[in-house]
């Protein structure tokens, strides 16, 4: 349920956060076995673990509640886009599972298999989200743009920071601190990137819920049960964020009085 183009720099992040976490294993300022700060880590990784926990189960629950109006995730989509004026936005099929966004640049809504030809109150609220999205970019919604716009910088970011602080971890005091707060510095941009997503996504689902009641796509009760299923996944961008955070608190903890040694 997010955008295409920040699916890859979550794949690096999540690829940077592993590495370091062996590296941690190895590097440990405080305390030759245990560095205290890795419970932060510990911390957001279990944030993590239970808000996606709670969006699975939350969609495997509601999957199977089918909507009274019979409508596909696709057909939803389209009535919805429909009652906004938006008749440029293509839906396509999209593979896999919890795969579905909006492309705000080729402007295409797309649909994973669970979704497109599901007519379940969860997989309706799911194409909604993303019709959400869709709206946002019609009408130039401030957060959205933004988001947009930082993308490849986010990207930049995502890939340099872990690597510019374990090579400066290596390097001598003056050019290694260098480094190290340059690296901080570019993880910064990768928390913000992540803050700025949370009143986009937040945005989308209400959204949603008020496009699906507006079109007569889910009665009252339906859209309560969708509205569990978006808050569930809304919980897990706040999830990230979190994690992100308490990891930038952990790196100026362990690097933050560096310059002190010299
Ligand atoms: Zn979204």
């Amino acid at each position: 349920m997010e955008d295409g183009s920040w699916k890859h720099g979550t794949v690096r992040f999540e690829f940077a956060k592993e590495l370091i976490i062996i590296i941690s294993a190895f590097y440990s300022p405080f305390m030759m076995v245990w560095d205290p700060t890795y419970v932060l880590i510990i911390i957001g990784m279990l944030l993590s673990l239970a808000a996606s926990g709670m969006v699975r189960s939350t969609y495997a629950k509601y999957s199977g509640v089918r909507a009274m109006s019979g409508m596909t995730g696709a057909q939803a989509a389209e009535r919805i886009l429909h009652s906004k004026g938006i008749y440029d936005v293509r839906i396509e099929h999209v593979s896999g599972n919890l795969t579905d966004h909006y492309d705000p640049r080729s402007k295409v809504l797309r649909l994973s298999d669970t979704v497109f030809g599901s007519t379940s109150v969860a997989a309706i609220g799911v194409a909604a989200h993303e019709c959400g999205h869709a709206v946002q970019h019609q009408e130039g919604y401030a957060p959205l743009s933004i988001r947009t716009a930082i993308v490849p910088v986010t990207n930049f970011a995502a890939t340099l920071s872990w690597p510019l602080i374990l090579i400066g971890l290596l390097l001598s005091q003056r050019t290694g601190n260098l480094l190290i707060q340059i690296g901080i510095l570019l993880f910064c941009a990768v928390v913000l990137f992540q803050l700025i997503t949370l009143p986009v996504e937040f945005n989308a689902s209400s959204r949603a819920i008020t496009l699906l009641k507006q079109n007569g796509i889910l009665y009252e009760n339906e859209a309560k049960m969708t509205g569990k299923v978006l808050r569930a996944a809304a919980l897990t961008y706040v999830a990230s964020a979190a994690a992100s955070i308490l990891q930038l608190l952990r790196l100026i903890i362990l690097f933050g009085g560096r310059n002190r040694d010299d």
